[in-house]
Parts: C-alpha cells; structure tokens; sequence
C-alpha cells in the first residue's frame, strides 16, 4: 500500500519549511532507506512563467527548493542538481524564470547545479507501452540522476482540472517538444493519456509537493494564490495525486492524468488503499478551493460511467481561446508558443483563429497579464449552468 504524508506548514519561512519536510520524509519512511551519501540527487522543479514572482504561487517556492538542497547536501551528503524546462518555448525563459524565482541565486549560495533542460544534452526515449506518445526527448540529466525528487506546485489547471505530481514531469521535455505534445494531443482526456505516457518513461523516486501556498482558480497561471498550509511527500506519483486533489476538493478519479496512470498500474489513485500518514484529509480539506472554469466534468463525474465521462470531458469541456485587448500588452508571447499556429497579429492585435485552436493553454500559460480568456463550448455553459441551478456541485 503506498503512503503519502501529509504535515502542516503555514508559511515560507526556511526553518518551518525544513522541519516539515523532514518530518513528511520520516512518516513516508524515505529517509535514509531511500537516499545515501554521495548520490547525485535531481531536483525536479515546477517552473511555469518566466516572470511571475513566488508570491504569485506560479511556481515552485524558492525556500522550498532551498529547504530541499539544505536536506540532501546537508543531511545526507549528496550532490544536488535543480532542473526543469519552463512552459514558454522562448529560448531563454528557462533561464529567465530560474533568476525570477532567485533560484539561481540558491545555487550560487549552495553550490547546487542548475539544469537548464532546454540547454541539456538530450536523450530520445522510446515508450513501447505507449497510448499516444511513442516518442519524446528529454534532458539526459534525468537519466544521469540516482534520485529524481519531483517538487511540483498544488495548482488547479484549466485543461487538466488539476496539475500536480503526473503533470510535472512534462517539464522534463526540453523547450519545443512540449509544443508537439499538445499537438499530437489536442483533446484533453488524450492530452491526458500523453502526459500519462510521459511520467510512465521518466517517473520520480519521490515526490514532495509545494503546497503551502497553491492555486486556485485558472491555474496554471491565471489563478489565484490560495493558502493550503502543507507539505506532502509520498514515493507515489499518482497516490499523491489522488490525496493533494482531494483535499482540494476533487473526487481523484474524475481527473484523467490520475485515472488512467492508476488503471495502467503506475500507481494507485484510490484514496481508501493509500496510507495517510501525519494529517488526516478530513482535517486539512480546503473547502472553498475554486476549481477551474471548466469544472462541469466533475458535476458529471458523479452521475456517468467512465467511457461517458470521456466524452463529455472532450466535448463539452474543450476550450478555445480569446484574448481580452484591454489587458493585452502586445508582447507577442502567446503568438510565438501557440502550437497550432492558431494565434497572428494584424495591426498590432492578437487574433484567435477559433478553427485552429485546439485549446491546449498554450496561451494563457505564456500570458502575464491575464489577457488571454479560455472560453467554454455552449454545451459546456449549458453544463454548468445545469451544475449550479442543482447545487450538485460548486462551480465558478
Ligand atoms: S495576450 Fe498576453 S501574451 Fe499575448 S500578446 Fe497580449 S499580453 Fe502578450
Ligand atoms: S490559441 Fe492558445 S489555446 Fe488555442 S491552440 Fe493556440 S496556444 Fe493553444
């Protein structure tokens, strides 16, 4: 039975920090039966923007990752790398958002190495269990690491419902390749099944979530910051998952990414064969988390069969993207990293072409200024509209 430890932290301060995921490590009994000294230790952040400070709960905390590269150089002797490739394709946003966060500043501080896996060597991988991506590439460090410690951010997501543990080994794709991904997955359960695909080839020997302060909202990027107060540790991807997600209020199994990766025997996605060690769920559930707007999955998610659920998750929850021009700044970001080509300029205006968008959050992952607005099918309003009037389900 998997455990996931779930350990109260009500603040960034680096000794609360410290002490907390110590203790998450020991209830997980992760300690020193999983690191030894003078492994070289792979920290796995989350980075999304490559200029939204930590207080805008974006990505991964700095003190977070500080407290970490503490623990493992400190405590268990090991030679630290922190990695990761950012959601912009922009050539330098990597580099951008590691100085940002001043997480490069942690490295200068600590000797730790930073791993700029657009700029990696990179290895091909091939996924003979594949559903959708037989291929990817990712930075070879990851193959080079004895430990891979995944140190994703709790955030709601408008494609996926929520982002945690399974979605953020996509950032182990450098730069463009992340771009194909979406393309050769343009709806979102298959988007799903391909990120499923990704964390099946590259999955982390642990996983400690940042989730003091989360998400809420349209996240990735367009959400609110939200205080959860936790640190969450567990050996387990998808068990992680199921207990982060849940205490933000969704049911684990109507998120695709945990679905299928429990169905495909990755991990385990029921919360009644997880061992909750440290916090009960009952105890920390933030009830008044926001979902996403494109929260009516979960509405149907109580009434209809799997299969069913699928269906209507592709169809009446795709997306496609609008772009508010009172708060657009003309940067041209959204342009350079849409995948589908969907997005031009004219006259300086951002245009949408509907029929090109496949609604991938491409956009508004890249957007600082919150001017791009993901936009629901009627059905899916109608859906909604549906949720609220029963009062089955708190949707925004
Ligand atoms: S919508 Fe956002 S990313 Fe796109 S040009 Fe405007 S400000 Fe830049
Ligand atoms: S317009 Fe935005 S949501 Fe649509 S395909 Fe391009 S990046 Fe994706």
């Amino acid at each position: 039975m998997p455990s996931v430890s779930i350990v109260k932290c009500d603040t960034y301060e680096l000794e609360k920090v410290y002490h907390a995921i110590h203790k998450s490590l020991t209830l997980i009994n992760s300690g020193d039966r999983l690191v030894k000294p003078g492994m070289k230790v792979l920290l796995k952040i989350n980075l999304l923007s490559s200029s939204q400070p930590p207080e805008r709960a974006v990505n991964t905390h700095p003190i977070i990752v500080r407290a970490l590269v503490n623990i493992f150089q400190n405590d268990f002797g090991c030679e630290v790398s922190i990695g990761d490739s950012s959601g912009s394709v922009k050539n330098s946003s990597t580099f951008h958002a590691f100085r940002v966060t001043r997480i490069n500043e942690i490295a200068e501080d600590t000797g730790a190495r930073i791993v700029n896996f657009d700029k990696d060597e990179y290895l091909d991988i091939h996924n003979k269990g594949y559903e959708v991506v037989d291929k990817f590439r990712i930075a070879k460090t990851l193959r080079t690491a004895d430990l891979i410690v995944s140190v994703p951010k709790l955030k709601t997501h408008g494609l996926t419902q929520y982002t945690g543990a399974i979605k953020n080994m996509l950032g182990t794709i450098p730069g463009n390749g992340k771009k194909n991904i979406h393309l050769i997955a343009p709806k979102p359960t298959v988007f799903a099944k391909a990120l499923v695909d990704i964390y099946q080839m590259v999955p982390p020997h642990l996983i400690i979530m940042d989730a003091v302060v989360g998400m809420e909202g349209n996240g990735p990027n367009a959400g609110q910051p939200k205080k959860v107060g936790l640190i969450l540790a567990s050996r387990d991807s998808v068990a992680l998952d199921a207990v982060a997600s849940n205490i933000i209020g969704f049911e684990p199994m109507a998120i695709p990414t945990i679905r299928f990766a429990h169905q495909r025997g990755l991990g385990n996605g029921e919360l009644d064969t997880i061992n909750i060690a440290g916090e009960s769920i009952s105890n920390v559930t933030v009830p008044d988390f926001q979902k996403p707007s494109s929260g009516a999955q979960d509405f149907a998610g109580k009434y209809l069969p799997n299969f069913l659920l699928s269906l209507m998750f592709d169809n009446t929850c795709s997306t496609f993207s609008t772009v508010n021009h009172s708060r657009c700044t003309q940067c041209y970001e959204c342009v350079r990293n849409c995948p589908a080509g969907a997005m031009s300029r004219e006259n300086g205006k951002v245009l949408v072409d509907k029929k090109k968008c496949i609604g991938c959050f491409c956009c508004d992952e890249v957007c600082d200024f919150e001017a791009i607005q993901m936009k629901r099918s009627l059905l899916g309003r109608t859906l909604l509209g549906m949720a609220k009037a029963l009062g089955v389900e708190k949707v925004e």
